[in-house]
């Protein structure tokens, strides 16, 4: 693959340390590799941002299925109590996939 030297505009490759033509260093980061490095690195940390986002909403629905399940228990409220239930499967299980989906992103 070849590059632009950024002094002479003579063509590099991109494997070389210098410019063969006025002889000035070939960097990485004129050859445009840093920029799209480190647009990875945003992106992994946005998704790992979004993950502990959604670990902390499934943290949330879990406790709130508990107080649910707590308030329904002791007032005798058989829908509440089902519902709460129902919210603290849902956080196990959203928290769950959340885990995996995390790992499967960072390897
Ligand atoms: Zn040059």
């Amino acid at each position: 693959m070849l590059t632009k030297c950024p002094e002479c505009g003579h063509d590099v490759s991109t494997t070389a340390e210098k410019c063969p033509n006025c002889g000035a260093p070939i960097s990485s980061t004129a050859q445009g590799f840093i920029p799209e490095a480190s647009k990875n690195v945003q992106v992994i940390e946005k998704t790992s941002k979004h993950y502990k986002a959604q670990k902390f909403y499934s943290i949330v629905l879990f406790i709130v299925g508990l107080i649910l399940v707590g308030t329904g228990a002791s007032n005798n409220a058989t829908g509440v109590k089902t519902f709460g239930e129902i919210c603290i499967v849902t956080s196990i299980i959203w928290g769950i996939v959340v885990s995996i989906g995390s790992w499967w992103h960072h390897g």
